[in-house]
Formats: C-alpha cells, sequence, structure tokens
C-alpha cells in the first residue's frame, strides 16, 4: 500500500457493506430463490468468465433442463454441452459435467459442505468454493473472485497484478479478515454487489460508494489505475490466428456439420469442417466428399481469451458423397456428421460464429429459393 494513510483497516466494514446491500444490493437474481447449492453452483461457475446479465437466460434454461444435480449427472456430456453453447470458456460445462458426477457418486447426490470437499471438485477453485458454503450453507468464508479483488484493491490501495502470488496472498488475507462471522450469504452476495455495481472496473460510481470517506485510490485519484493489469513484457503480443470454414450444402440447401473432439477449444460442440487455405477440395475428400468450392465470403473476427481468430468462410457445393448420405446423420473416417437443415431443424450445440455463418446460410438458402 502507498500513499497517504486514510486508516489502516476500514472500520466497521462489513456492517456498513450489509447496510448498503439492503438497500441497494440484488435480491431477486434467479439463483437466490431458492438459494440451493445446486443452483449456486451452476450459478457460480456461468459468472466466472460472464456477466450477470448474459448469464440469466442461460441459467434459467440450464434449470429447466438439469434442474438437480441428479439430472445433471445423469445426462449426456453432448446435452450440456448443447446447453452451454454461446456462453464460451466450454471446460467449465465439462467440469461441472465431470463434478456432478462425482456429487452423484461419491457424496449419493447430496451437495458436500466443507469448502475443502468443495475445492477438490473438478472446475472449483478456493474462492468457488467458498462462495456456495456461504451463499448455500451460510458458512463464514471468504472469497475472492474478480469483484472482489478489484474492491480491495483500491479500497486499500494494493499494488500488483491481482493474480501475482504475493498480491493474491495479500487480498486473499484483507478477504478473511473483512468476512464476518454472520450472515455469510448476504455478505458474500453484497461484496460481489458492490464490485459489480459501483466498483466497476470502467467509471466507479465512487459518489455512491459507502467507502467513499476510506479509500486510498479515490483519495489518491487512482481508480482508474488499480487494479494493475498483468504485466507484460515487449516480446509479448496477442496471438493470431487463422482458419478457413467449409460450408458444404447439398441439394437441399443442408449445410455438413462435423462434431469437434472432446477436448480442445470448443470441444464436444458441433461445427463446421475446417481446411487449410487454398485446400478446401482435399479437406471435403478426406471426408469422402466431392465438392465444388464457390467465392469465399467475408471473413469473421472471433476473440479468445488467449488469442483472436479469423475465419475465412468457403461455401462449396456438394457433387458427390461416398461417406455421409444418411439424411440424418452418419459416420465418415471416424468423424461424426449431419447434414443440417438450418430452416426446420432444432439447431445443435455450436460455437457463437458457427452460429453466424449458419444464418448467413439461412438468410443465403433463402435468397436462392
Ligand atoms: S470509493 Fe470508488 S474505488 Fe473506492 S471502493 Fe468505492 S467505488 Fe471502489
Amino acid at each position: 500500500m502507498t500513499g497517504e494513510r486514510i486508516s489502516d483497516r476500514v472500520p466497521d466494514f462489513a456492517r456498513r457493506l450489509l447496510a448498503w446491500f439492503d438497500e441497494h444490493g440484488r435480491h431477486d437474481l434467479p439463483w437466490q430463490h431458492p438459494r440451493t447449492a445446486y443452483r449456486v453452483w451452476v450459478a457460480e461457475v456461468m459468472l466466472q468468465q460472464t456477466r450477470v446479465a448474459t448469464v440469466i437466460p442461460y441459467f434459467e434454461a440450464f434449470m429447466a433442463a438439469f434442474p438437480d444435480v441428479t439430472s445433471l449427472a445423469d445426462a449426456d456430456q453432448a446435452a450440456v454441452l448443447e446447453r452451454w453453447a454461446g456462453l464460451g470458456y466450454y471446460a467449465r460445462a465439462r467440469n461441472l459435467h465431470a463434478a456432478a458426477r462425482v456429487i452423484r457418486d461419491q457424496y449419493g447426490g447430496r451437495f458436500p459442505r466443507e469448502p475443502e470437499q468443495l475445492a477438490a471438485l473438478p472446475g472449483i477453485g478456493p474462492s468457488t468454493a467458498n462462495a456456495i458454503a456461504a451463499q448455500a450453507f451460510d458458512r463464514p468464508a471468504a472469497i475472492l473472485d474478480g469483484n472482489v479483488k478489484r474492491v480491495l484493491a483500491r479500497l486499500y490501495a494494493v499494488e500488483g497484478w491481482p493474480n501475482a502470488t504475493a498480491t493474491a496472498r495479500q487480498l486473499w488475507q484483507l478477504a478473511e479478515a473483512h468476512t464476518p462471522d454472520y450472515r455469510a450469504a448476504d455478505y458474500t452476495q453484497a461484496i460481489m454487489d458492490l464490485g459489480a455495481t459501483l466498483c466497476t472496473r470502467a467509471r466507479p460510481a465512487c459518489d455512491d460508494c459507502p467507502f467513499a470517506g476510506d479509500c486510498h485510490a479515490r483519495a489518491e485519484g487512482r481508480t482508474a489505475e488499480l487494479p494493475h493489469g498483468r504485466p507484460r513484457t515487449g516480446r509479448e503480443q496477442r496471438r493470431r490466428r487463422e482458419t478457413t470454414m467449409l460450408l458444404i450444402r447439398d441439394g437441399a440447401g443442408r449445410v455438413l456439420l462435423t462434431r469437434r473432439p472432446p477436448t480442445g477449444i470448443w470441444g464436444g460442440l458441433w461445427s463446421l469442417p475446417e481446411a487449410e487455405p487454398g485446400a478446401e477440395e482435399e479437406a471435403a475428400r478426406a471426408l469422402g466428399l466431392t465438392v465444388r468450392p464457390e467465392p469465399p465470403w467475408e471473413p469473421l473476427e472471433h476473440a479468445f481469451s488467449h488469442f483472436d481468430l479469423t475465419i475465412n468462410p468457403v461455401p462449396a457445393r456438394l457433387q458427390e458423397s461416398a461417406g455421409l448420405n444418411s439424411p440424418a446423420g452418419g459416420v465418415m473416417d471416424g468423424e461424426e456428421g449431419i447434414w443440417y437443415n438450418v430452416a426446420t431443424m432444432e439447431r445443435p450445440g455450436v460455437p457463437a460464429p458457427v452460429a453466424t455463418l449458419l444464418a448467413r446460410i439461412e438468410t443465403d438458402n433463402e435468397v436462392e429459393t
């Protein structure tokens, strides 16, 4: 911490935060009613990299499809991924499914209550485990998600990237020191709400903040600077990748989708066959298909967390098929594929940019007919 000391520790932090929460916090999020461990867990995992407003419709659809941990454990991974399609970071969905199976098989379908047991489940780190224990079981357990890191880093002007070991340790100590031994569920929601609604990344609403008079970052005019971003070396640049996606249509205007391998980017989702630039016909031949490529469409940009992907879509007409003849689908050289009718079939789980391309196909088909 640097600068003039306003106070060593914000006095009465939990009580003041809870008073603010009672009046201004979020009390009607879908996972708060009812606030079961299963619902809190699914919400916490969805919220790990996604904003509340985006998560809500996905959460509701997910609960309708898998109302409890056993129904999730019993489902096929493909069905789970289908419900996740569009949320991104698909490892979260695969871990959720794997953890549901552990809870069904090792805990008889009942959620473990100890943060250590929760943290041992796939995809649940210490902060998520504590968030579940606090919100579902009212256990006083400190959390340190992105919102809480931002609030504490600003309140105490904590230097360093919050995920660097020494900084994270300091923030955990602050988080633990502030967590009260009463109203654990509300306190957890309250500190997340403060970060999400007032102490936002850009332009925090300091004038409305109950800690405006205690905050080091505000007093020092450093709210834009804190918390610090990840240090980058001079050589470090965001990686860029490029791929060609084939939009192969048969005589009925159906488009070929193939299933991606279960692990890796978009693991287990349906996608379009890919090809090296200029090698579209060879890529189709590898699937047992003869195609006639057409002029490429406008490229599509898609940002992943660690790289940017440029997708070059190449439409192609099916001339002959030695592999995938069945209208419902089939297997070609070990690859799973379906001829997908964009106008009449329910869309399987596809990544967001593939959904965009399928929408373009639908428009294109309509223009042709
Ligand atoms: S005063 Fe501003 S920067 Fe400080 S905790 Fe409140 S909202 Fe965040």
